[in-house]
This record gives C-alpha cells, sequence and structure tokens, in this order.
C-alpha cells in the first residue's frame, strides 16, 4: 500500500517502490530515528537508499540512533518557493550532524541529516527561536505526525545542556 499523509496542508505519499523510505519515515512515526545499517561494512547511512554508497551491499537492517547532533551547516530561507513555507520566512533548513560516526569512515565524513528548525512540540520556529541557532548549535530530533503512521524529523535546540554560542553568518 502507498502511504499517503499530509504536512503543513501539502499531501505527503510514498509509492510501495520505495519501501526504503516508508520504513524511515514510519520508524519516525513511531518517536525513534533509525537509520540503514549495512549488514556488510556496517556502516550506517543517510539519506535512506537502496544500497550502501560505500561497498554498494543492498542488504540493511534499521538501527536506532541518537537522534542528537551539532549543527554543521545551515540556510536561511527568507524568500519561500513553495508558498506553504512563506509565511515561516525567515527559516532555516539544517545540516545536522549526528553524533553517531563522526570523522568515519574518512575524517571527511559523518551522518549528516538535513531538516527545518522547529520548537520543542515539532512546529516550525519562530523568529525569536531562529534569530538563536547557528552553527554548533546542539541539536536533537522532534517529530511531526503526518498521518499514515508516518512523522518527519526536525530538529529543536537541546536545552538539556548548556550550549554555546553558535557561529552565524553575519548579517549584511
Ligand atoms: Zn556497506
Amino acid at each position: 500500500m502507498p502511504l499517503q499523509g499530509e504536512y503543513l496542508g501539502m499531501s505527503v505519499a510514498i509509492p510501495d517502490v520505495d519501501r526504503p523510505n516508508q520504513e524511515f519515515y514510519t520508524h519516525c512515526g513511531q518517536g525513534v530515528l533509525h537509520l540503514q545499517s549495512c549488514v556488510k561494512c556496517t556502516l550506517l547511512r543517510y539519506p535512506t537508499t537502496t544500497a550502501c554508497p560505500w561497498c554498494a551491499e543492498s542488504e540493511y537492517v534499521w538501527t536506532p540512533v541518537s537522534g542528537k547532533g551539532t549543527l554543521y551547516s545551515y540556510g536561511e530561507v527568507h524568500h519561500a518557493i513553495q508558498p506553504t513555507f512563506q509565511q515561516f520566512t525567515p527559516y532555516l533548513i539544517l545540516l545536522v550532524e549526528l553524533d553517531e560516526q563522526r570523522d568515519r569512515p574518512n575524517r571527511f565524513d559523518g551522518l549528516r541529516i538535513n531538516g527545518n528548525l522547529a520548537d520543542a512540540s515539532g512546529e516550525m520556529a519562530k523568529p525569536e527561536l531562529v534569530a538563536t541557532v547557528g552553527i554548533g548549535s546542539r541539536l536533537r530530533v522532534v517529530f511531526k505526525s503526518i498521518g499514515d503512521g508516518m512523522a518527519i524529523p526536525l530538529w529543536t535546540l537541546d536545552t538539556e545542556i548548556k550550549q554555546e554560542a553558535p557561529w552565524r553568518y553575519p548579517d549584511n
């Protein structure tokens, strides 16, 4: 069965042939971030793919990860192309480096996941929160249910730890 949901008024559909993404978003719907772990080389990977980018093995097992990481880079969107996102500008597109597998398989690699900045309940972050986040911010995953057992992973500030001052692109 294709999975069908809705996010911010937009329809989301994942067809049967895309089994790995159906599984990814269903794990998110159960509240724990899982990534594919290659059965041959054991490395985790993201984005979800049908084969290991390191050794081309197609078999994998879903492995739970902490869902915690550090902001590696970001883009700040002031002019949204997608109409749904216009109400949230300026918003952040994050590239979060997970704590797992940093510098593996070599020092240039790591598990980096993209997503939007959200508040702790999974709603898109307000400008006051956007202004406090930058490279080096410590983040944790939150999930926004979209129906059909699926959820979308978003990222919010980890308020359980002391945050160092993040680096931000200079204002123009
Ligand atoms: Zn592999």
